[in-house]
Order: C-alpha cells, then structure tokens, then sequence
C-alpha cells in the first residue's frame, strides 16, 4: 500500500506541529512528529499501521506506551467532535452528526452494515459530507434548503470514514459521497480525500463514488483523473423544465449538456453510471417522465445507465412530498420495460433521518441531543430556512 505524496513543506514539522491533526498527517508527518518527540522511528510505524491498516482507535494502540498515546492525543487532534448519534432500530444503520473543531460547523456521517454471519466479514459503507451546508439549493434538500456554510478539509472528510470504521466490526469497504455538500464544488479536498482513502486505507477506487446534482466542469475533470472512482449523477428529472424547478444549478448546466460530460466520464473510465432520481409525488414521477428518461438513457453509452430511483425522505418544512410506494414500483417498471436498468434503493435510516441534512436540521431547530431512534412524534415542528 504506497501512503500519499508530501505535501511541500511537510518535511519541516516540528513538535509544535498546531496544524497537524490525526488523519490529515501523512506518513511522512508522523515520521518528523515523532522523530521530533525524540521517539524511535518504529514508533512511526506502529502509529501509521495501527492508525491506517488495523483501523484502529488511537486509544486501543496498545503496542505504544500510554504516555506516548497521552501526548499524540494532543500532538494529533481530531477534526471532529460527536455531538449526537442515532442508531436505527435493527442497529445497522448509525448516523452522526459532529462539529468541526475548526469553526463549530456541524456536519453528518452514516454508516450502513451489511452483516453476515461471521462479522468480520460483512461489510460497510460509509456515506460522507464534503462541505457544511451546500450552496446548490435544491428544494427538496434540507441541506440545500439550509445554505452553504463552508468546504470541509481533507481530513475532516476522511476522519469521518476512520471514526465510523471504529464503530463496526465489519469492515468498511465502501465510501459515497452522497452526505451534505455537492462534492465537486470542494475538488481539490475531495479529490485529496479519494487518494488517501484509496492509497493510504486501501479502499478500491471503484469503491468510492462521487454524487453530483451535475456540476460539468467536475465531471470533466473526474474524467481525467488517474483513479477510476465511480459516479453518481442526481438527475432527478428528464425535461429542463422540471429539472431547472428543483435543481436550480440545472439553468447553468442543463441535462443535455450533463449528460454529455457524463458520457464522456463513461468512454474515459469504462465505467457504469449510476443516475439518482428523488421521487417526488406530482412533480417528476408521471409516466410522461419515465418515457422520457428511459429515452434519454436507454442509448446512454456503451457502458450502460442505472436509474436509482430513490423514496423521498420527507423533511418538515419544504413542500416537496414523498411519491407512494406503487408509484415508484409503476415508475420502476416503465424504466426496465424501456430498456433501462432500475432498482429502488432501500431506504436505510428514514426513522432516523438519515437523509441528507436532516439530522443536522432537527438538531438546530433545538431538538435534544441524543442516542437512539427519533420517533416521529418527538421531532418537533421545524421552519424553513428564510
Ligand atoms: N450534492 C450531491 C450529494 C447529495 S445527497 C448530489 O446532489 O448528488 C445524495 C442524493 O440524495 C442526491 O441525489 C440528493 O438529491 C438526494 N436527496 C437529498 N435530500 C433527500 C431527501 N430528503 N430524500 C431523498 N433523497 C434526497
């Protein structure tokens, strides 16, 4: 497994390394941090092994003495601090919502289990934020409804893996972008957070998937990238019409033009794109839609599309509405008998609103902090953001 290139200057740190924090140090920082802690270099190694390759908490680090554990608490932070965690009913799906050290911004993760009976070999996926809030306004989006706040660092997108990863015995091998934020309006972050999970964790390329509402210049630069990482496009609507209505960022980008650049990632990377479509009653979920975007993807590329077709988790507050259940099936069908590959995604979470910015959502509005599942009835009623 190679670790990630240094960073200009990396070389330079010394104990006063304040910048420095736990998964945002490369190895090479950790090898001038304890170097310059006057420790043997093979404690390096047994930080960096324990830290990266077992997965483990700094605390269980048990090869490396206790005083030397107490002063990497300090001399290494985390980025992120727990504010409140909801598990679901069946335990396996668990989301967090932290605050950065760095400015209190607050922030969601959720991890989903796929245990099998043996638990060290199942696995998880760990779904990220990459910003704190998100400027894209997409009306049926709490986060978006929300508005940006800012761009999450490199470390504070990859922490978010590692401290999920700390909470499951089966291994985490699976990381999306699909948490608050639009992922390619943060590249340079995100992409640096890609590397790592796949240089530094060992997580496959094809395993880390970037969603976007369809930021073009983004998808066009991911399409260039060396790491075939996978991509998502939140297309939620075939006809500019409706589309512009709830994606505004789509008067910028319209879907021909989307659907073009996405084209071109599929060609560059051989890869499947995955469509997402929020189905939103009365809005993109007529049969009129499903023809059309059959039509629009039946041809995609010679790799194929998949349309997602993903229930609407409701969100107090906003208009948009939840599609019924044999609405999305008839949607579903009318896809498939198109000749376009569809599936409705579970929805793991919705009883602890686990959508994206939910939770985030029902916290500032006052809600207690707590552990365990959010019954509906305690939610309290929540305003839209002006
Ligand atoms: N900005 C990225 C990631 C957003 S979250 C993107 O737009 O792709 C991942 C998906 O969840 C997106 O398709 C988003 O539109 C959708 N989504 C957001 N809020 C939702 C909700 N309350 N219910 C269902 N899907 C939602």
């Amino acid at each position: 497994m190679s670790s990630t290139p240094e960073p200009p200057g990396a070389a330079r740190l010394g104990s006063g390394t304040g910048s420095l924090d736990r998964y945002g140090a490369t190895r090479g920082q950790i090898d001038a941090l304890i170097a310059a802690m006057g420790e043997p270099p093979y404690r390096a190694h047994q930080l960096w092994d324990g830290l990266w390759s077992r997965r483990a908490r700094l605390a269980d680090l048990t090869d490396v003495p206790a005083a030397l554990r107490d002063q990497l608490e300090t001399a290494l932070p985390e980025a992120l601090v727990e504010r409140a965690r909801s598990i679901a009913d069946d335990e396996l799906t668990v989301k967090w919502l932290w605050e950065c050290v760095s400015g209190g911004a607050q922030v969601e993760t959720v991890l989903m289990r796929y245990p099998e009976r043996d638990a060290s070999r199942g696995r998880a996926t760990v779904c990220v934020s990459s910003q704190a809030g998100c400027a894209m306004a997409c009306t049926f989006c709490a986060t978006g409804q929300a508005g940006f706040e800012r761009h999450l660092s490199t470390s504070e997108i990859v922490e978010q893996v590692l401290r999920a990863s700390h909470e499951t015995p089966q291994r985490v091998s699976n990381v999306v972008f699909m948490g608050m934020g639009e992922p390619l309006a943060n590249y340079d972050a995100v992409w640096a957070s890609v590397e790592r999970l796949h240089g530094d964790l060992g997580l496959s390329a094809r395993h880390l998937t970037i969603s976007t509402v369809g930021v073009v210049p983004g998808i066009r630069r991911l399409a260039a990238e060396r790491l075939p990482v996978t991509l998502a496009v939140s297309i939620h609507a075939p006809f500019d019409e409706i589309r512009s209505t709830i994606v505004p960022l789509n008067r910028r980008y319209p879907i021909a033009e989307l659907l073009d650049a996405a084209r071109e990632f599929a060609a560059a990377k051989g890869r499947r794109i995955t469509f997402e479509y929020t189905m939103l009653e009365g809005v993109n979920d007529t049969d009129e839609c499903a023809r059309a975007l059959a039509a629009l993807l039946r041809r995609f590329s010679s790799t194929g599309a998949h349309v997602n077709l993903i229930p609407y988790n409701q969100t107090a507050g906003l208009v948009a509405r939840a599609s019924s259940g044999d609405t999305i099936e008839r949607f579903a069908s009318q896809l498939i008998a198109g000749g376009v590959n569809a599936t409705i995604r579970r929805n793991r979470g919705v009883s602890i609103d686990a959508a994206c910015g939910q939770l985030r959502w029902r916290e500032r509005d006052g809600a207690e902090a707590e552990t365990g599942v959010a019954s509906p009835s305690r939610r309290p009623s929540v305003r839209m953001a002006p």
